[in-house]
Order: structure tokens, then sequence, then C-alpha cells
């Protein structure tokens, strides 16, 4: 499988950069402190949850953007603009989402890390979705997260039942912080905050496609239909893995 990393900063001042935390600076927090402040955010604003990690973990602290929407790209680079965000491309996304990385980036001059996949000669996807998600999502993750103390995810509990129990802070099976500084927001939440701040969208979200993975894994839903019913359709599959470790 090869791989390629690009780091884009379009910082005008070109200023991605910090200055380290030293291993002392860093700090520690037994799981239950962790459940303590997950408790305490659900009544806090987003902006308020983010700004927890940026003051405890940065430079050591990365977010994952799926693309389907700018909303937690938007709520993150208003307290940090220099925040590192991570893009899996698996080689097989939509035309109409690697276009929404190039307009989002270029709109927040966003400090970009794109982790490339080049496309596999086998159509792994087909035969074992399984193994293709772990070794291009799930591995890639792996290897944007390395040196990481904490990242931060735009998942939230209301896109799907395997969901519903998502902190909004917790330890992953890394070890890592994780921060769901949305994971409470409903679905009507998330439009709002999309209409009210003229937030770039994926195109596909107004074809039927709530949610948006690779193209050979994902189908519009119809009217009713579970939003997440469109990836691997006729699957047992529900989740690529990324939230899983
Ligand atoms: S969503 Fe499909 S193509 Fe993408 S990594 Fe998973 S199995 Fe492979």
């Amino acid at each position: 499988m090869s791989l390629t990393e690009t780091r884009i900063t379009g910082l005008s001042d070109g200023s991605g950069a910090r200055i380290a935390l030293t291993d002392e600076d860093s700090p520690s927090f037994t799981d239950q402190e962790l459940a303590e402040i997950s408790q305490d955010f659900e009544r806090q604003p987003a902006s308020k949850i983010i700004k927890w990690a940026v003051d405890n973990f940065a430079p050591h602290l990365a977010m994952t953007a799926s693309m389907t929407d700018a909303v937690l790209i938007d709520l993150a680079t208003k307290v940090d603009p220099a925040i590192e965000v991570i893009f899996i491309d698996t080689g097989y996304h939509f035309a109409q989402t690697l276009e929404t990385v190039e307009e989002v980036r270029r709109h927040y001059g966003l400090n970009l890390r794109m982790m490339t996949v080049a496309r596999q000669e086998e159509e792994l996807w087909k035969a074992d979705p399984e193994n293709c998600c772990s070794a291009v999502k799930v591995g890639q993750l792996d290897r944007a997260l390395a040196g990481k103390e904490a990242w931060m995810s735009g998942l939230r509990r209301g896109e799907a039942q395997s969901r519903a129990g998502a902190p909004i802070v917790s330890r992953d099976l890394r070890g890592l912080i994780k921060i769901n500084p949305i994971a409470n927001w409903t679905d009507e939440d998330v439009d709002h905050y999309i209409e009210s701040h003229n937030i770039i969208v994926n195109p596909l979200t107004r074809e039927g496609f709530p949610s948006i993975g690779c193209e050979p894994c994902t189908t519009a839903v119809a009217p009713g239909e579970d939003p997440r019913s469109g990836r691997w359709r006729g699957k047992d599959k529900t989740e690529c893995g990324l939230h899983l470790a």
C-alpha cells in the first residue's frame, strides 16, 4: 500500500508551528477525572470544550475531519486558527468530498495534514471491507496521531445507534484523550449552526447523502431512512473503526 503525507499550512503568516510542551508540562488525567470533566462538559458550549483541549494539549492535539460539513472546523479554528486538521484521503472519496476539502482549506487557511493512500489494485473494499477500513482508515489515523496526546472529532450521538453512548471526553484504546465537542448536538443544532454561520457543506448532503464515506461504500438514503443506512448498505458493518479504536 503506497502512502503519502502532505502538510498544507494555509495561514497567511505560515505559522502552523508552536512551541512544544515538554513532557513535564503535559497534564495527565485519571479515567475518573476524565469522566467528571466529560459530565461537566454536557452543560458547556462546544467552544469551551475545544478551548480546554487546546489549553491542555496543543500542540500535541489534532482534529479529524470527514468533510461532510465544516461545523467543527469553524468552531475549532475560532479557538485556535493553527489547529492541525487531519483528513484521510482513502483514494476512494467522492469528487465532491475532495472539492469540499479544498474549499474548506482555502476558506479557513487550514493547517491541513492530508494522509493519502494510493488506490489498491485489488478492490479490497468489495472482498473484505473490514480489513479495507482497518488498513486504509484506521492505519492512517494511527500514523497521523503518533506523538499526539489528544484528538478531537465531530462525532455525534444522534448520528447512529452505535454512537448513542459516546462521551464528550474519554481515553481511546491508544491511551490518547479523545474529545467529541459536539457529541450532544442534535441534527437540528447542526442545521441551525450551518444556517446561522453560513458554513460550507459537502454538496452531497443536499443530494440524499447525510453521511458520506468512500464512494464504493456509500449510497444515498431515502427520506425517513436511518441517516447511516447508506454506509456499507446490505452489510452488517456500520462503523469504519475510526471511533472504536
Ligand atoms: S469505506 Fe470502503 S473503500 Fe473506504 S476504507 Fe472502508 S471499506 Fe475501504
